[in-house]
């Protein structure tokens, strides 16, 4: 490149030789020998490039005209051959879908080691500086900027934090890195987050040194979470679900139904529908016990909710895929203690003459695990029940907690 620091030799009383003890009176006290390499030496000098100064020795930087160096100027005096353009296209785009392919590049080039860090340019004879912008403290090399620079651990640890990922970005180098990201998280989604990271790392490198942009790395782990957040899902493994409405044959009645459990105690929820403007919200107070007692006992009062509202016919949707099969018989229930509820809602089940019981999705099933959830803080035996009637009537029913009620005992509507 021939580009060099320059010394500016300025005011020759400042110089250290001007001190020596060989010269006195500012006259030089060299033999003849010695006195013409001196002249020979000066004349050189006033030849070349190096002007003679009233000022300070500094250091200059040939290429700009202030002759002050910036690491924009010496990049783009390295790639000016490079065309600019080419390497902005790196860093223009924000993280958008378009700008997948593009993202995918950089980050081959990233793990090719292709980029120009400033460890690789100097293997392009660049001579300037190659001082990591992020942190100021290393040289610029594809690993210290994706990986150890300290600006760029603290960012993945923020990103991690509130994404709620553990898995670890580290390694020794970036493809080590890589692999071990790829093999420890098993979301499609999350595989993406290096790239995600990196390129605003990038970008943000990008614009210290050619926009002369300040340093404040701050803002990048909220701008990073919000384009993680925006990467749809994409593949088979993570796919949203395909939520197909259940069909409801509105002739007769229908129900869905929940079940929560927590530390203070398991609630039932129920939404029962006699038709679209007919219909009850149940909370009910289970006592302590697991999720699918929760689901079980949750579903056995549905049957006997709508059987003591001399109804023969209901249609049944909940989201437990295992409670489900139980009930249609299509899997058994290994567990001693609930098997006598199952039992009983088999038997419950003969009472109707229509009923079916459905497996939907939990995103069609917020009511009833809404109230379930309300319904989990009730004692044992405490239920609610809220009537919504054509008339715009509301009635609710509210029976506090009877004594003498046993876990799983069905409670008396
Ligand atoms: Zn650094």
């Amino acid at each position: 490149m021939g580009i060099k620091h320059l010394a500016q030799v300025g005011d020759p009383h400042r110089s250290t030789i001007f001190t020596q003890a060989w010269i006195t009176d500012q006259q030089w006290h060299l033999t003849d020998d010695w006195a013409e390499q001196w002249q020979r030496y000066i004349q050189a000098l006033t030849e070349t490039h190096i002007k003679l100064h009233e000022q300070d020795d500094e250091l200059i930087w040939a290429p700009a005209k202030t002759g002050i160096y910036t690491p924009k100027l010496g990049y783009l005096k390295l790639i000016e051959d490079k065309k600019p353009d080419l390497l902005k296209n790196w860093w223009s785009d924000i993280w958008q879908l378009q700008a997948q392919p593009r993202t995918r590049l950089l980050m081959w080039n990233i793990l090719a080691n292709k980029i120009p860090t400033g460890e690789n340019l100097k293997r392009r004879a660049f001579a300037g500086p190659t001082w990591c912008v992020l942190c100021n403290k290393a040289e610029e090399s594809s690993s210290h900027l994706f990986l150890t620079c300290e600006v760029t651990i603290e960012i993945w640890q923020q990103v991690k934090q509130s994404l709620n990922i553990t898995t670890a970005w580290h390694a020794e180098d970036i493809p080590t890195a890589w692999t071990h990201w790829w093999t420890a998280v098993t979301s499609e989604k999350a595989r993406n987050l290096p790239l995600v990271v990196s390129t605003y790392i990038w970008y943000k490198r990008n614009d210290i040194i050619f926009e002369e942009g300040r340093g404040n790395w701050q803002i990048l782990p909220p701008s990073i979470c919000a384009a993680y957040t925006e990467i749809p899902f994409d593949n088979k493994t993570n796919s949203p679900r395909h939520i197909i409405p259940e069909i409801i044959n509105r002739d007769m009645p229908w129900a869905y139904f929940d079940g929560a459990a927590s530390a203070q105690g398991c609630g039932g929820g129920i939404l029962f529908h006699f038709t679209d403007t007919h219909f009850f919200h149940l909370r009910l107070g289970l006592g302590l016990g697991t999720n699918n007692h929760a689901e079980l006992i949750t579903l056995r009062h549905l049957l006997y909710f709508a059987l003591s509202k001399n109804c023969r016919q209901v249609q049944i949707f909940g989201d437990s895929m295992i409670v489900i099969d139980w009930a249609n018989n299509k899997s058994i229930c290994h567990t001693y203690s609930l098997k006598h509820i199952l039992e009983e809602i088999v038997f419950f089940k003969t009472h109707f003459d229509r009923i079916t019981v459905s497996h939907i999705y939990r995103e069609r099933n917020t009511t009833a695990d809404r109230l379930s959830k309300e319904a989990a803080d009730r004692p044992l035996g405490d239920w609610m029940i809220e009537e919504y009637s054509p008339d715009g009537m509301h009635r609710f029913y509210h029976r506090p907690y009877i004594d003498g009620l046993q876990q799983g005992d069905i409670l008396p509507f």
